[in-house]
């Protein structure tokens, strides 16, 4: 069967397989008139702590509020510094400012363009008082790396896992590898909902208790119209959690059909066009397929690799191509220069990635990179 296009994500194929579900959860909605909080957003926390194998889940109104929250949780704000990885979504950072503290940008790993323990050794200050532990693209930090510079210095490893539900690092899910982890369920992550949301996981029931209150106007939990805290509105919609919990039953294969189609573009991509490493114990769930390329000057770079693709009627990305410090709302005078970052910033491309490809679809977008250096 040809296809005109591949697309970069697939939001639809997934739904036509649960329809009769997601009918229900719309009915049920409306009969029992659950629109924020509820029901159906307990039954989701208590079925995704389990996911990830934490105690407890606090759904939110979206990812970056579930890390903002947990600095906020924790106490963590004005004064403190908050190491990043400078290669992430701008939301990790925007998180960390928001909370009132300073995110202090540091250098990746080359091959798998994650955070470091040595990054974050080498930027520890007497004011460092959390380290964001960005699963970037589907894959887990080295959580046993970072923690031997985290640990001595009592710095909190805060996961950012809106790219990895379902992740794992020697067989512990992310979510579970810090302090608390923030999800996002915005529609294109591996676990989407039909317009925002977030959550929050951990194994801290004070932390959870106290984002649970601070998601909603401060308000305590025994006492209606009591306000022991100023809080903020970041909650999460009845329907939404009705949906997720019907798509959380699907999480696990739509993953393992990530994985297979990596192992496909592993094996079929040209020599130029090597997807990111996978370190020795993590178990990637692929949110996205990055290939670094090495081009030579004479094919026109990546610029026109994307002409090609987009030519060829094949979505693709660029993740990201302006890392955080230099971004124009986060240089701060002179950013120092992060080598790693900067490089693949100029190098990186994302292939189409989603449950819903197959072998010729992959097989297309490899044909079309080789034609591409060939030509
Ligand atoms: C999507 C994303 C976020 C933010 O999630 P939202 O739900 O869009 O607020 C944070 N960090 C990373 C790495 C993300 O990919």
């Amino acid at each position: 069967m040809s296809k005109d296009k591949i697309q970069f994500v697939d939001l639809s194929a997934a739904n036509e397989a649960i329809r009769p579900t997601l009918d229900r959860v719309w009915a049920e909605t409306v009969a029992t008139t659950g629109f924020v909080g509820g029901a159906a957003v307990e039954r989701f926390e208590n079925s995704f702590a389990d996911y990830c194998q934490a105690d407890r889940c606090v759904g939110v109104a979206n990812g970056t509020d579930a890390l903002e929250l947990i600095l906020s949780g924790l106490d963590i704000g004005r004064g403190d510094e908050v190491i990043v990885p400078a290669n992430t979504f701008i939301a990790t950072a925007e998180a960390v400012v928001r909370a009132g503290a300073v995110p202090v940008f540091v250098d990746v790993d080359p091959d798998t363009a994650l955070i470091t323990g040595d990054a974050v050794r080498a930027a520890i200050t007497p004011r460092t008082a959390a380290v964001m532990a960005v699963h970037l693209y589907g894959q887990t930090v080295d959580v046993d790396d970072l923690r031997s510079a985290t640990d001595p210095a009592g710095i909190a490893v805060i996961e950012d896992a809106a790219q990895a539900h379902g992740a794992e690092w020697r067989g512990r899910r992310s979510g579970s590898l810090g302090v608390a982890a923030g999800f996002s369920f915005y529609p294109a992550k591996n676990l989407g909902a039909f317009g925002d949301g977030g959550a929050v996981t951990t194994d801290d029931q004070q932390l959870a208790d106290r984002i649970q209150v601070l998601a909603n106007h401060g308000r305590s939990a025994t006492s209606r119209y009591d306000h022991e805290l100023v809080g903020r509105n970041s909650r999460l919609d009845g329907l939404q959690g009705g949906i997720l919990s019907a798509k959380l039953e699907g999480l696990d294969a739509a993953n393992a059909a990530r994985v297979a189609a990596a192992e496909m573009y592993r094996s079929s991509l040209p020599a130029w066009a090597r997807p990111l490493a996978v370190a020795d114990g993590a178990s990637p769930v692929y949110h996205l397929l990055v290939i670094r390329c090495a081009l030579d000057e004479g094919t026109g770079g990546r610029d026109a690799l994307g002409q090609a693709l987009d030519r060829a009627g094949i979505g693709w990305g660029l993740h990201y191509p302006t890392p955080c410090h230099l971004q124009p709302a986060y240089a701060d005078g002179e950013p120092k220069p992060l080598p790693v970052t900067e490089e693949l910033a100029g190098s990186i491309l994302s292939l189409p990635m989603h449950p819903h490809l197959d072998r010729s679809d992959v097989d297309r977008v490899c044909e079309v990179l080789s034609d591409f250096h060939a030509a």
